[in-house]
């Protein structure tokens, strides 16, 4: 089925003009269920990406309705997901640490996109009474069996809880996944108390590395369908009604062998180069800090 779609107004601020930046290269126009998995490898295979030229907004210009991605999200499986998963525990460790020097008070949380609900167990571990929310099936199930978590298997959607219920909602790695995540960050004001917080992760489009590598940058690929630079996020977040956006370099814990093989996007030869040395020596299963140029983090504190 053909999704894409031409226009020339914003569809987020609707008054600006989007000037195509990037042509597709995913040729087809459609999409499987396989490329709504989070490890998957469609690095650089991306529909057509626009920019808006009054609100900076960044997206792949296909009409592709969030029921319609939900639906993959729903069954896509995704066995690769635990190969990384002690280097997962100790970046969401990172995660929450910060989250707690911003937020100290141990709260109502929320995360969304949960996955397995590796975070929510970890904040619960912590003092915290934290919930999560995830549409995939299998993953519900995951965390049911392994970490013994009762997890909303729903997708983000107004009505699942009253409005005010959360003190913080977490979204890591998740925002650019959402057709139109200006609504999704509404529900997200909606859904938390007034002072209570938002903390995200996402990718930055306007990164160094981003500008950098153009049309061939990893994260422009069709499971991302949105890109906020700081600058957007920032602008809608205000308007939203978050009174205070802060910003910080995204870290995470990746072990060798990943970050190699993540090389390829980048390079294949140095690539191959590097996971030969790693193995060389045995290291592929180290764990090991990384600081993405391409992501941020972002705390909005709700008025
Ligand atoms: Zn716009």
């Amino acid at each position: 089925m053909d999704v894409r779609k031409k226009t020339d107004h914003c569809r987020f601020c609707g008054q600006g003009a989007v000037k195509l930046i990037y042509p597709p290269t995913n040729n087809t126009g459609s999409l499987k269920a396989g490329e709504f998995s989070c490890t998957n490898c469609g690095f650089g295979m991306h529909g057509p990406i626009v920019k808006c030229d009054l609100c900076g907004m960044i997206y792949s210009n296909e009409n592709l309705s969030q029921e319609r991605i939900s639906t993959y999200y729903e069954v896509s499986q995704d066995p690769l997901y635990f190969a990384e998963q002690e280097a997962r525990r100790k970046t969401f460790e990172i995660y929450l640490s910060k989250l707690e020097k911003i937020y100290p008070e141990r709260g109502k949380l929320l995360d969304v996109g949960t996955n397995t609900g590796l975070f929510v167990k970890i904040a619960r571990d912590r003092g915290w009474n934290a919930r999560g929310l995830e549409p995939n099936r299998w993953a519900v199930e995951f965390a049911l069996k392994n970490y013994q978590i009762d997890l909303i298997n729903k997708p983000f959607a107004s009505g699942v809880f009253p409005e005010n219920s959360f003190d913080v909602i977490t979204m890591w790695d998740v925002i650019e996944h959402f057709a139109d995540p200006v609504a999704e960050l509404k529900k997200v004001c909606r859904y938390l108390k007034s002072g209570g917080v938002l903390a995200f992760s996402t990718v930055d489009p306007e990164s160094p590395l981003a500008r950098f590598m153009g049309s061939k940058w990893p994260w422009y690929m069709e499971m991302h369908r949105v890109f906020l630079s700081r600058r957007t996020a920032d602008s809608y977040l205000q308007r939203i009604g978050f009174s205070k956006v802060i910003f910080r370099p995204h870290w995470r814990r990746l072990s060798l062998g990943y970050l190699a093989s993540r090389l390829k996007a980048i390079n294949k030869k140095l690539a191959a180069v590097a996971q030969g040395a790693i193995k060389t020596f045995g290291l592929p299963r180290l764990i090991v800090p990384y600081y993405a140029n391409d992501l941020y983090d972002c705390y909005a504190f709700k008025d």
